[in-house]
């Protein structure tokens, strides 16, 4: 028996971790991934907003936290598979047979980006399909491209491509772009960013490498192929929360309900960072909410056993 059982080592879990370790608490860590940091290993550009580090980009940050937590006294275990999770019972089976239970749990899974689920997304990623324009910037440069979505991040990430690439073409499904003004006048004044609105990729076509795609608009009664050399989909995220599903209380979306503690629906389970935050998610928020969950857990051993 643990006293805490935390579910991903992003800067959530991380953070959560090394308060628990703080207040004296007997804590196992689980990250499914191979390297810890969550998505801080895919942000490319400079962080100067998580206040006290200034990091050229995410990893940095990832491995200042590394350094931090590496001479705790928590468990952390990589690579692990869970397979179920009773919340009630804080019991949890990871897919080696291993079963391990706690007092209390708390559940730092995070988010993923939302895939399209077309023809080619899968098969063609990393042949032309690229996850970053800063990142693929120099891999893109002089090749036609298409962006998929219509929020800050894809505006973003078409704008920087333009600098590069002789066309950008913006796909968006809805009727109006959702990013911030600042990004849409700028998409405006780009003579080679072409806005497709209620839009839909169907398909991204190619052999080995992305040689075009094929796109449906409202009101057209066939949908056309453009030859493009690169797709970036950027349609936005959606919550880590299968293995809790109708254990706890969710939003619509799948993200975790919590109360000002930190605390779901179900005594001593907690969630912290992204996967309990649709609004405001940022590294400090996941930090932040990870030292609070902590503190109250540890509050509560303490009255426990006084
Ligand atoms: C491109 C990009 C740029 C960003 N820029 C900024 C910025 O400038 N400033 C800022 O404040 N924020 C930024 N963010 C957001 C920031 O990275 C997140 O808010 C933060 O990482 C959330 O931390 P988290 O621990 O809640 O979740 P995550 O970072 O998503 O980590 C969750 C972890 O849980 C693990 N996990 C999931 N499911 C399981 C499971 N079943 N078992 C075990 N482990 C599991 C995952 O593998 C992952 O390691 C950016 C994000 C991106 C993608």
């Amino acid at each position: 028996m643990h006293d805490v059982i935390i579910i991903g080592a992003g800067p959530a879990g991380l953070s959560a971790a090394l308060w628990c370790d703080e207040l004296g608490l007997e804590t196992l860590l689980l990250e499914q991934g191979a390297e810890i940091g969550g998505q801080l290993l895919s942000v490319y550009n400079p962080i100067g907003n998580y206040l006290g580090v200034e990091a050229s980009n995410g990893r940095e940050l990832r491995d200042i936290f590394a350094r931090q937590v590496a001479d705790r006294e928590f468990d952390m275990w990589t690579e692990v598979e869970v397979e179920t999770v009773d919340l009630r019972a804080r019991r949890v089976a990871l897919r080696s047979g291993e079963q391990l239970q706690a007092i209390a749990v708390i559940i730092a899974t995070g988010v993923r980006r939302r895939r399209l689920g077309v023809p080619g997304e899968a098969e063609l990623a990393g042949r032309g399909v690229v996850e970053s324009a800063t990142r693929d910037r120099e891999l893109l440069a002089g090749r036609d491209v298409c962006v998929v979505g219509g929020g800050d991040a894809a505006a973003e990430n078409a704008l920087i491509l333009a600098e590069v690439c002789p066309t950008v073409t913006l796909v968006h499904r809805g009727e109006s772009l959702r990013a911030r003004r600042e990004f849409v006048e700028r998409l405006r004044g780009e003579h080679c960013i072409t806005v497709f609105k209620e839009a839909r990729l169907e398909r991204i076509i190619g052999e080995s490498e992305v040689e075009g795609v094929e796109i449906s608009r409202a009101g057209a009664l066939k949908p056309f192929q453009m030859a493009v050399q690169g797709v970036l989909i950027r349609i936005g995220v959606e919550p880590n929360t299968e293995l809790f599903r109708g254990q706890i209380n969710a939003d619509e979306r799948g993200y975790i309900v919590v109360n000002g503690e930190q605390e779901t629906s179900v005594e001593n389970v907690f969630a912290v960072g992204d996967v309990s935050n649709p609004l405001a998610p940022t590294i400090s928020g996941a930090c932040g909410a990870g030292a609070t969950a902590a503190k109250v857990i540890a509050a509560r051993l303490n009255s426990a056993k006084a």
